[in-house]
């Protein structure tokens, strides 16, 4: 049986085109798939034919052409006109358009068993809607309310059944901060995957290790308000650098909406050798900006635990999890969902507030600055350490 899940921000979802503020027209790179391009060269008697056949370019990618529309100089898709709307849409209607641009921002994943509906958080109108959902199941069909954990099922992706249905339960806890479900959940995936590396990963054992998840958040979450939980400033302050890294892009790009100070540069940390100092006053300045701006993001709890089940779920965790990867799909999100709580900090010491749509805007962001850098990909794959997470763990206990 296939159990189908349908983000219900998808199920509500209206392309505000010319209204909205970061189109996907602008800056991206939009891709011509060849169906589209067999269409474009069969068309009669349009005047549009020689514009979208000439205004094309290819790239090479992994051996392969690539063919996409060009940009003009302002970085725009050559056919957005100066309303903000689409000239092919308008004038050959939605059927011409490239698969990618009459696909985004949904996207669908499939395994044996489940069929999941879900959209990109780089649209600025999901990310609102995903947000502004209160109920605490963000999908339509097939939510987890009410299931036995005792027992793993049958067939090829049971496992991954049971922890996809086990880490929805986790996320949908209530009075239980972000920092502690993301703490809890790579502790577990990190004592699975030691027992899987030694070949004693069993039925029993998963959900010795699973279950009664209420008392372990609640454990988590009493160690954390007594401070029996250690933070170690030195690696705490390395997590840091890397999300200060990711995100100097994202930084940039919302310099223009927020009036920003960087917290690092006025530490003047080297960029090559960091020494365990560095880390340090790296770990005290970041503690200092989170804990000055926590009050807050009080307002905007339900919208990040929103985003972080969001997450989550577009990065395959557990479900479906990246080169089979538990651990890569959780890191990979942490780094997301980290990378959004720093520069919402950061825009809150600006603001002196924080509103959804500012929520919002640092989302859509960040998925898109993070999900078109190469350089994430590249330095996660040079360093082996940042797929460690007990070097990090306890520095996600700083955000709350
Ligand atoms: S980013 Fe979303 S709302 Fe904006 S133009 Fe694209 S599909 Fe429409």
């Amino acid at each position: 049986m296939t159990i189908t899940y349908t983000l219900k921000a998808i199920k509500e979802f209206t392309c505000i085109g010319g209204d909205c503020e970061y189109s996907c027209c602008k800056k991206w790179q939009v891709q011509i798939d060849p169906e589209t391009l067999d269409r474009w060269r069969n068309l009669v008697n349009s005047p549009l034919k020689d514009q979208l056949l000439g205004q094309t370019a290819n790239t090479m990618l992994d051996g392969e052409i690539i063919t996409s529309i060009t940009k003009k100089e302002n970085g725009n898709c050559y056919h957005l006109n100066d309303r903000g709307l689409c000239k092919i849409q308008i004038e050959l209607g939605a059927e011409n358009l490239p698969a990618i641009c009459n696909n985004f921002p949904r996207s669908h994943y499939q395994s044996d068993s489940t069929s999941i509906q879900s959209a990109s958080l780089a649209c600025p109108e999901i990310a609102r809607l995903m947000i502004e959902n209160t109920d605490t199941n963000i999908f339509i069909e097939g939510d987890v309310n009410d299931v036995n954990l005792n027992h793993i099922g049958n067939g090829d992706d049971s496992l991954e059944n049971y922890l996809d249905k086990w880490s929805r339960l986790v996320m949908q806890a209530t009075n239980v901060p972000v920092s502690v479900k993301l703490y809890y959940l790579g502790k577990v995936i990190n004592d699975l995957n030691a027992y899987a590396e030694n070949d004693e990963l069993d039925e029993k054992i998963v959900t010795e290790i699973c279950n009664n998840y209420q008392h372990h958040l609640r454990d988590i979450l009493t160690a954390v308000n007594n401070k029996k939980l250690d933070i170690n400033p030195v690696s705490a302050g390395w997590f840091w650098d890397v999300i200060y890294n990711f995100s100097k892009k994202t930084f940039t790009n919302l310099s223009k909406h927020y009036d920003l100070v960087d917290p690092v540069i006025t530490l003047n940390i080297p960029s090559q050798k960091k020494s365990e100092q560095n880390f340090k006053d790296l770990y005290t300045q970041v503690n200092t900006l989170l804990a000055e701006t926590r009050p807050l993001f009080a307002e905007l709890q339900p919208g990040l635990n929103q985003y972080l089940k969001t997450l989550f779920i577009n990065m395959g965790f557990p479900w479906n999890p990246i080169g089979g990867n538990f651990i890569a799909s959780y890191i990979k999100s942490v780094f997301h969902f980290a990378s959004t709580w720093y520069l919402l900090a950061l825009v809150a010491q600006a603001k002196g507030s924080l509103e959804p749509q500012d929520l919002a805007r640092v989302i859509y962001h960040v998925e898109r600055d993070y999900f078109h850098d190469p350089k994430v990909a590249t330095t996660m794959k040079k360093n082996p350490a940042l797929f460690n997470i007990e070097n990090y763990l306890t520095s996600l206990l700083d955000l709350h």
